[in-house]
């Protein structure tokens, strides 16, 4: 059962990706266990995207993206460590940095904190450049304000999105609103 909504919660964004396995079928898995993480509420899911792969490596495949909302009273280091878990949860192993990769989760936006630690960076650093991350990211939100970078609605006027193409509504599974 979905669990309620966090009163006193962050609002938060993460990134998710997939390229390998069922692509779409690793998406909705990775929102179903967003669902189980403590002390956090999943709010919305954004449409699923898919465009090329970014990065050295071309001849892989085409990923699927997609952006959620949560609410989270977890600390940004743990939030960090149980998206990992979810992360190894999927049978994701860490190899090469621009390699294929059967889910990849990004925490993009932790409300208006920007942290600068060894294992965390955020707004993450593929925020401003990335159709895949601010599409989703505007669908969501239109009014949202990345802290650093400005208004969504600015920056996805900056990235070229011809290679974006959404796959479904925002309605997905029972998960998401
Ligand atoms: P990736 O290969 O994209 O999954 O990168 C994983 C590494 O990026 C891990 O070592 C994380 O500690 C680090 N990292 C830094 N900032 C972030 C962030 N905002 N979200 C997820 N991973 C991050």
């Amino acid at each position: 059962m979905r669990k309620s909504i966090l009163s006193s919660g962050v609002c938060v964004f993460v990134g998710l990706g997939s390229n390998l396995d069922n692509p779409v079928r690793q998406i909705r898995a990775a929102f179903s266990n967003l669902t189980q993480i403590r002390n956090t509420s999943l709010e919305k899911c954004s449409s699923l995207f898919s465009g090329p792969a970014m990065g050295g490596q071309k001849n892989q495949a085409d990923y699927i993206n997609a952006v959620a909302m949560l609410t989270t009273t977890l600390p940004p280091l743990d939030l960090l460590g149980a998206l990992q878990e979810n992360e190894t949860l999927q049978g994701r192993i860490h190899g090469e940095r621009w390699g294929p990769r059967i889910i990849d989760l990004d925490l993009l936006i932790y409300g208006a904190r920007t942290i600068d630690e060894e294992n965390l960076s955020v707004p993450h650093v593929g925020v401003a450049e990335r159709a895949f991350v601010l599409v989703p990211l505007f669908e969501l939100d239109p009014e949202l304000v990345v802290p650093n970078l400005g208004k969504v609605s600015e920056l996805v006027k900056l990235v070229d999105c011809r290679q974006l193409v959404r796959l479904e509504s925002a309605i997905i599974g029972e998960h998401c609103k």
